[in-house]
This record gives structure tokens, C-alpha cells and sequence, in this order.
């Protein structure tokens, strides 16, 4: 069973079509990127598979669930954004401990259960010596780990990310991409990675969705699509 199936999907704002047809198959597991310019429907996808936006036609799928129109707190997935949206009242810990907070009860989940997956994580992205700051006392590197500690803190089946390493210099975000694929591949989490970054895209991908006016024009693994001398 593919890890996300999106068939035929169309994704309308008034006269534009921010997602036109789109059909993929993502493996259980991978690494797949979704690579195209500024306003070809990549954050539109993305944000349609988290179960922000709902689709004008087609069928998502993660796993065999049919999620088509299913809010996203039963999907399996979480998602990072570019500006991290870290909540700047709450020190680190009780950012990453929040999407346990809120399915506290439906996981039975005891206080101490929550200490330990949150330490869990946090030692895992060695941000462990900074749970008791807020957002605000942290560089842009320690953020995104932040970000990336709260999204996996669950053991989503789905990991959704939109331009994580945009607003990180050049140098962290070379450290950062090596970081993140390493995670991924320790986890074995299904993902799907956004970006508009050719280069970022060829070095983590299995596989790349080039996107381009709503539509996938090629699909392959960085090697089939482009040609290194
Ligand atoms: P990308 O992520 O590739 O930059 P988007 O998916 O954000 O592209 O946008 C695809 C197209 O849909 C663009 O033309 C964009 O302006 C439009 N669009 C995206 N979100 C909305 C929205 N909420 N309302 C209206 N138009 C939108
Ligand atoms: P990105 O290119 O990284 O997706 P954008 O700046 O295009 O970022 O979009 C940021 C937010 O603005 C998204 O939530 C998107 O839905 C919304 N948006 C994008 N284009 C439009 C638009 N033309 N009209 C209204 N909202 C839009």
C-alpha cells in the first residue's frame, strides 16, 4: 500500500486552478519532493494532503484511508511551515508537547508518558538543554529543530513539509538538509518536501514531482531527471 495517493485531484480558487489533475503515488516510506517555481500549486498539494484545504474533484488517499474530506486531526500527517509557527507564549517543551496535549485522552496518554516522548525527541534533534526557553530566545537553526521535534513528536505516518529551510543561511540550511534526511531515513517516515530549490531537491529526494501551472509534468528519481556530466 502507497503511503499518500492523490487521483485526479482539482484544487479551484475563483478562476485559478492552483492544482489541476493531479495524480501521484507516493511510496510507503519515501522521500518525495514536489519541485516547481512560485505558484505552480506546490504548498496548494501539500496543504491538501494535510486536510487544510479540501479538493473541487478527485480522491486522497494516506495509506488505503480514503481522507478525501477528512479534517486533520484524523489524518496521520503533520506538517511544518517555512516560518516554523512555533506558539511564542510557550517555552519548547510545551511546543513540541502540544500535539499530545490535544489527543491527551483519545491516545491515553498519562503526564509522564508526555515527558518521556518529548525528551525522546528532543534529545533526538539535541535540543534537549533548551526546553525551558520560549521561541523568541532561540537562533533560526533552533527553531526549525523545534519545528521539526513537534511535528514528529507523534510518530505521524505522513510528514509534510512546505520550504523548511527558506528563511535558514545558506551554511545552516547545507547542515540542516543533511540533518533532516538522516531523520528521515532513521524514522522511515513517509514525507512529501516542498521546495523550489532544484539542487536542495536532487540532494534528499528518492523521488521529485516537478510541478508546473498546477499540473506534474515528470515524476522520477533525481538521477532520471536530470542529467549530471
Ligand atoms: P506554490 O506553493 O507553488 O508557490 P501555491 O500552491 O501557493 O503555489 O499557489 C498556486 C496558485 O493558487 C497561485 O496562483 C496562488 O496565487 C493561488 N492560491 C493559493 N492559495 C490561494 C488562496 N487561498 N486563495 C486564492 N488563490 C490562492
Ligand atoms: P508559498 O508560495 O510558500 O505557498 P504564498 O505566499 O504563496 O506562500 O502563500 C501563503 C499563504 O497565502 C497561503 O496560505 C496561501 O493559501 C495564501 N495565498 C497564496 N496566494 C493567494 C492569493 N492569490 N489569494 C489569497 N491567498 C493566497
Amino acid at each position: 500500500v502507497p503511503g499518500v495517493r492523490l487521483e485526479n485531484v482539482v484544487k479551484r480558487y475563483g478562476k485559478i486552478i492552483a492544482v489541476n489533475n493531479v495524480s501521484l503515488v507516493i511510496k510507503d516510506g519515501e522521500f518525495f519532493t514536489i519541485l516547481g517555481p512560485s505558484g505552480c500549486g506546490k504548498s496548494t498539494t501539500l496543504r491538501l494532503i494535510a486536510g487544510l484545504e479540501f479538493p473541487d474533484e478527485g480522491k486522497i488517499y494516506i495509506g488505503d484511508k480514503d481522507v478525501t474530506m477528512t479534517h486533520p486531526k484524523d489524518r496521520d500527517v503533520a506538517m511544518v511551515f517555512q516560518n516554523y509557527a512555533l506558539y511564542p507564549h510557550m517555552t519548547v517543551f510545551e511546543n513540541i508537547a502540544f500535539p499530545l496535549e490535544v489527543r491527551r485522552k483519545e491516545l491515553g496518554l498519562t503526564r509522564e508518558d508526555i515527558n518521556k516522548m518529548v525528551v525522546e525527541i528532543a534529545r533526538f534533534l539535541s535540543i534537549d538543554h533548551l526546553l525551558d526557553r520560549r521561541p523568541s530566545q532561540l537562533s533560526g537553526g533552533q527553531q526549525q529543530r523545534v519545528a521539526l521535534a513537534r511535528a514528529l513528536v507523534r510518530k505521524p505516518k505522513v510528514w509534510l513539509l512546505d520550504e523548511p529551510l527558506s528563511n535558514l543561511d545558506a551554511k545552516l540550511r547545507l547542515l540542516m538538509r543533511a540533518e533532516l534526511k538522516k531523520l528521515q531515513k532513521t524514522l522511515g517516515i513517509t514525507t512529501v518536501y516542498v521546495t523550489h530549490d532544484q539542487v536542495e531537491a536532487m540532494t534528499m529526494s528518492d523521488r521529485i514531482a516537478v510541478m508546473e501551472g498546477g499540473r506534474v509534468r515528470q515524476v522520477g528519481t533525481p538521477d532520471e531527471l536530470y542529467y549530471r556530466p
